[in-house]
């Protein structure tokens, strides 16, 4: 029989945890690779073709996981002003940096930062809100991780428009250009119900609906947002947002914290996204959201780290092992999050979250090959009763070995390929010294 060509061959992998619908694992198997795209999975495939083999014996391979909700230049204020109250921390930290700060080279080398940490710990797509997101383009282009990029808009100026139509305009600009990549997928970010007007909100989902792109906001994050909302306009947040007609399987709302039981039938009923933040959650003392709730009603939950300056880091291992243990104490009910859920909110569910369920989000022939292998020959990951448990209660997203994103090698031996790490830490301290001064 005559060897078939292919680009990448991972072989002897101890499991492959497909994460597909029927929850498929392969043990001893291979992923065959071939144009940035799985055309082989299972046990014995190696012997049918021939291409570059990696060989990843005591390794457990996942679909690359999906970070829903992060603003990936805030790297650069990681850590800054922590343990205030969120008003102080706000205003007196966070918005003054960034007045002074953020600009197109801010941008680029805080996303640079962020990107080596989600490769380093398995994040192959991430959902960005952030300004300047052509920076974070130029990033995700050099680098070679996908993205789906939301230029904040806010009915208040910001450092990358000084109004929201002008952030619609340039929001527009941006989905022209990149609306057939393969690596940059754009979006459309009104901020949030409290700080976007009803006509800004509903200009912005007209741009995402002619698109076809996803409508990205935060919704029901704090008390204070639920308690403005309904004092401006009589009604919940989620109730606001329908009302407007902007909820619909586009939306993605990251956090949703204090939804009624009410609003959680709208947001079933309407298809709309969850992104779960339980770490910026608990950080900032926004509260706990109700995702096993969530889950019972058929809402799509997946999960982002949110920004690191309230996780204050990028690993998603460590937010679903968080998402999991949190909810069995809230809930006093150790079932509910289990590992598998936990895992498909940070992989499949999360390409759901974005529209992009059908390109990644498992390991199946005919989706790209976004891969990420797991070192399990650690003390500390052994002996492995159920490598699904295993990932969400005892590995760390530095557990990490190996990361494909569309065929390619991006991290080999818990290297990072594509970035210089010398130079990161020189950029980060750079900036350091400019938020200080
Ligand atoms: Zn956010």
């Amino acid at each position: 029989m005559a060897l078939k060509k292919a680009d990448l061959i991972l072989t002897d992998i101890d499991y492959v945890l497909t994460m597909d619908e029927n929850l498929t694992v392969f043990e001893k198997a291979d992923i065959v690779i071939r144009d940035g795209k799985i055309v082989d999975i299972g046990k014995e495939k190696k012997n049918e073709y021939f291409g570059r083999t990696v060989v990843c014996k005591g390794k457990v391979a996942l679909p690359g996981f999906v970070n829903t909700h992060t603003h990936a230049a805030m790297t650069l204020l990681r850590g800054y002003g922590s343990d205030k109250p969120l008003k102080v921390w706000l205003e007196e930290y966070i918005w003054p940096a960034e007045g002074k700060l953020v600009s197109y080279q801010f941008v680029k080398d805080g996303t640079e930062l962020a990107v080596y940490e989600m490769l380093r710990t398995g994040t192959t797509t991430f959902v960005d809100m952030y300004f300047f997101e052509n920076a974070v383009a130029d990033v995700i282009t050099e680098v070679g991780i996908r993205g789906v990029l939301s230029t904040g808009i806010l009915d208040f100026p910001t450092p990358a428009a000084k109004t929201p139509d002008e952030g619609l305009a340039k929001t527009e600009e941006f989905i022209q250009k990149y609306k057939d990549n393969l690596f940059v997928y754009p979006a459309v970010g009104p901020h949030a119900p409290y700080t976007c007007s009803p006509e800004t909100l509903k200009k912005a989902y007209a741009l995402a609906e002619k698109y076809g792109v996803v409508y990205h906001i935060h919704v029901s994050e704090t008390e204070f947002e639920v308690q403005t909302v309904k004092e401006k306009y009589g009604r919940t947040p989620v109730e606001h947002l329908d009302s407007l007609g902007v909820l619909s399987s586009l939306t993605l709302a990251a956090h949703m914290v204090h939804p009624t039981e009410r609003e959680i039938q709208i947001l079933a009923d309407k298809g709309v996204k969850v992104a779960h933040c339980p770490e910026s959650n608990l950080k900032l003392a926004s509260g706990i959201a109700p995702v096993p709730k969530m889950l019972e009603a058929g809402v799509v939950v997946s999960v982002g780290t949110d920004g690191t300056a309230s996780n204050d880091d990028l690993d998603m291992v460590g937010e679903i092992s968080t998402a999991s243990k949190l909810h069995k104490g809230v809930r006093k009910d150790p079932t509910v999050v289990n590992s598998r859920q936990a895992l498909l909110m940070a992989t499949r569910w999360g390409a759901e979250a974005v529209n992009m369920g059908d390109k990644i989000g498992s390991l199946e022939i005919g989706k790209y090959a976004d891969v990420v292998l797991f070192d399990f020959t650690k003390p500390h990951l052994n002996p492995v009763y159920d490598p699904y448990t295993q990932i969400v209660y005892s590995a760390k997203g530095t557990d990490v070995d190996t990361v494909v994103v569309a065929g390619q090698l991006k991290v080999l031996e818990g290297k990072v390929l594509p970035l210089d790490r010398e130079e990161l830490l020189e950029k980060a301290n750079f900036w350091k010294e400019k938020v200080l001064s």
